[in-house]
């Protein structure tokens, strides 16, 4: 029988692919929602590495990254997005050398950085920036774009969540690339709480004033679906580097609606809101994820998930258990390769039948979540 699909939730993956790359697993901040840091009590907000075995701290190496990543293959993707899962880019040791290898190889591409900012220095940015002068194409005016984080109006604010950074040397290097607006992008970017919901006008402001062009505001939806937290929603407790208790509150129910009012809509949807079937918002941008570990997943919701309980994750789906019956891994085959095998064709049916993925049901889908509500603005 043949099957059919709804094209306006799911579209197949193919050239020129978008990517979201993990190159490191480092990180210096200590963001307490972040799946990277274990901040239940006494881990004092340490690598969460230390209880799930299978996130090691390590850096993609380079010449790993130049072997897959060949000029030829690069011909066949259109951005690369160097966006933390599991760690900050911009703290590996190659951090730059890797961002030229992507733009010299091929002149389509843009090369999309979210970052905390708060490491290394001025000179260091500035020499980051003008690589988008060096190699700067026909095809794009700008191939690099920075997204920098900006949680607060001040250092209070910003480190309630994005802590261990410093804002005024994240604004410092957001002004320093923004110097180079011909040929970068500089963007900031600010993750909702209850603490910091009534500020964003003035963080955006602050923004501005030091360079940034466009500002977008995610409201944190990380408040637990199925673990620990779930008894209540609204509220995410932690302990902090000197074991304190403290807590993150979401956003505020009326405040959420004034968001969507004004235009907020679910992360790479393009839509307001989500229903019981899951709209598969990765696909329909023709984005992959691929792991620091080369796996290739649909998504960081599956990316996430294979880390953090590896393997035992698959059983609640007998779909999800074949993955690994296939080489995945795009340091050791073609993503062409990869995206033929007969896991990858089946997905969309699977997310699409009367039992879907766990993560598909839960990120994607009204039945457990509104989703991740996002608003983009310019700021000329
Ligand atoms: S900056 Fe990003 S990668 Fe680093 S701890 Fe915070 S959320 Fe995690
Ligand atoms: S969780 Fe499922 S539906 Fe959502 S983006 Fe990933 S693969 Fe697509």
């Amino acid at each position: 029988m043949k099957r059919s699909l709804d094209l306006n939730k799911f579209k197949s993956w193919k050239p020129y692919y978008n990517i979201v790359l993990d190159t490191t697993t480092y990180c210096n901040a200590k963001c307490p929602q972040c799946h990277r840091i274990n901040s239940t009590e006494g881990a004092k907000l340490s690598f969460a590495g230390n209880v799930v075995k299978e996130l090691p701290l390590i850096h993609v190496p380079f010449e790993k990254i130049k072997k897959t990543f060949t000029q030829q293959e690069l011909l066949n993707y259109n951005s690369i997005q160097l966006c933390p899962t599991w760690g900050d880019h911009m703290m590996h040791p190659q951090a730059a050398e890797i961002v030229e290898h992507f733009l010299s190889s091929s002149w389509r591409i843009v090369v999309s950085i979210n970052t905390n900012g708060s490491m290394r220095d001025e000179l260091y940015w500035w020499k980051l920036c003008s690589l988008a002068v060096k190699h700067k194409s026909r095809y794009h005016n700008r191939r690099l774009h920075i997204v920098f984080a900006v949680d607060g109006i001040d250092q209070e604010m910003h480190g309630l969540y994005r802590r261990n950074t410093n804002l005024q040397k994240v604004l410092d290097h957001v002004k320093i690339c923004s110097e180079f607006k011909e040929r970068v992008i500089v963007e900031t970017q600010t993750v909702l709480f209850k603490h910091n919901q009534d500020y964003l006008e003035e963080i955006t402001k602050l923004c501005k004033e030091y360079g940034a062009e466009k500002h977008s505001s995610v409201i944190s939806d990380r408040f637990g679906e199925d673990d620990q937290q779930a008894e209540n929603r609204n509220v995410y407790t932690f302990y902090d580097e000197n074991n304190t208790k403290l807590s993150l509150n979401k956003v505020t129910k009326d405040w959420t609606d004034k968001f969507k009012k004004r235009g907020a809509q679910i992360n790479r949807t393009n839509i307001a809101d989500l229903d019981d079937k899951p709209t598969c918002g990765w696909s329909l941008t023709n984005t992959l994820n691929i792991n620091f570990d080369g796996n290739v997943w649909p998504c960081c919701f599956f990316g996430n998930v294979a880390i953090m309980n590896k393997k035992s994750w698959t059983k609640h789906h007998p779909f999800v258990q074949k993955y690994y019956d296939y080489n995945n891994n795009i340091y050791e085959n073609k993503l062409e390769d990869i995206l033929k095998n007969d896991w990858w064709k089946e997905l969309p049916y699977v997310i699409q039948s009367e039992n879907p993925v766990r993560n598909c049901v839960y990120s994607c889908s009204n039945k457990y979540k509104e989703g991740q509500f996002r608003i983009r603005k310019s700021l000329d």
